[in-house]
């Protein structure tokens, strides 16, 4: 049987992605993506306008979110909701919450990397959000390269803004329970984003696996724009062992900033049930809706 196209991670400009809503829909269509959902940070702003650019060009459409959670012993860890129902309160409710920390961070931030010499971060961030509520490290990551400090995004955030650099600042974001309490109450299926990306031990890596399954989630994303060849086999296995759905998702930013194109992705790797098995009647709704 043929492979679906199926893109489950992207973001536009309501979070840090470089597109509209509606750009991002019109690339996925002539990339030929099948089923697409758009999953800006902390945020569903953008679901409406992309929702109507889908309905226009005929592509499924499933409405997304990328929550940011902090996990075990303050690690970011980012829980995808799919097929959520984008009025639920409980779930806007909690998503207003999760952004209300971030502008106080980023004051912090631009307050850090005043210290190491890159002035006016804060304001210079400030001109590439999309939306006053979003301001995320990306656009701090812009504004740098911006400036001549750096020749590109990956580069800010291994000299400034990962973990453990000067640019980074603790954050509390959702909890785990939270996230997944919110994409199940409204409707929709949990997966972890990206589970390469988390400089976990395996024992940690057992113990959120195992705690996000008995919350509820369902699914990972065994294909991801961060995921290396070996890190799609490991996660394959993990998808395998733990009963896991498993999700195709580029995380698509835009172009220069990403390393995989939306729809761009290979096919699942076989004996894994894909995430869109259990969503193909949400998705029908949402796109009649
Ligand atoms: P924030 O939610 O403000 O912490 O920003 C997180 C975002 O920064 C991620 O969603 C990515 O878009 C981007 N990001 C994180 N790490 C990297 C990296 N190493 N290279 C490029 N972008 C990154
Ligand atoms: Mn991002
Ligand atoms: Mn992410
Ligand atoms: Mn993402």
């Amino acid at each position: 049987m043929r492979a679906l196209n199926a893109d489950l991670h992207c973001h536009s400009t309501v979070s840090d992605g470089l597109l509209a809503p509606a750009d991002v829909v019109r690339r996925a269509h002539a990339n030929g993506v099948e089923l697409l959902a758009l999953t800006d940070h902390d945020e569903t702003g953008g679901l409406a306008e992309a929702r109507t650019m889908a309905l226009e060009l005929g592509v499924p459409f499933l409405n997304g979110v990328e929550i940011s959670i902090s996990w075990g012993d303050d690690q970011t860890v980012h829980i995808i909701g799919l097929g959520i129902d984008p009025d639920n309160e409980v779930l806007l409710d909690g998503l207003r919450n999760v952004r209300s920390g971030r502008d106080s961070r980023a004051q912090r931030m631009a307050d850090e990397l005043d210290k190491v010499g890159i002035h006016g971060a804060y304001e210079g961030a400030r001109k590439y959000v999309g939306n006053p509520a979003l301001v995320s490290r990306s656009h701090f990551a812009r504004y740098i390269v911006e400036s001549g400090y750096a020749a590109d995004v990956k580069s800010v955030f291994d000299h400034w803004l990962a973990k453990g650099k000067p640019g980074y600042v603790e954050h509390t974001w959702a909890s785990l329970s939270d996230a997944v309490r919110w994409i199940v109450g409204a409707g929709g299926v949990a997966v972890i984003a990206h589970p390469g990306r988390y400089r976990l031990t395996s024992g940690q890596r057992r113990k959120l696996f195992t705690e996000f399954k008995a919350l509820g989630g369902r699914g990972i994303e065994v294909l991801s724009g961060s995921h290396h060849d070996d890190e799609v086999r490991e996660y394959a296995r993990i998808a395998n062992e733990y009963g896991f759905l498993a999700s195709r998702a580029s995380d698509f930013h835009g172009v220069g900033e990403s390393r995989v194109d939306i729809g761009k992705l290979p096919d699942l790797p076989e004996q894994l049930t894909p995430v869109w098995t259990v969503l193909e009647d949400v998705t029908c709704i949402r796109l009649v809706s």
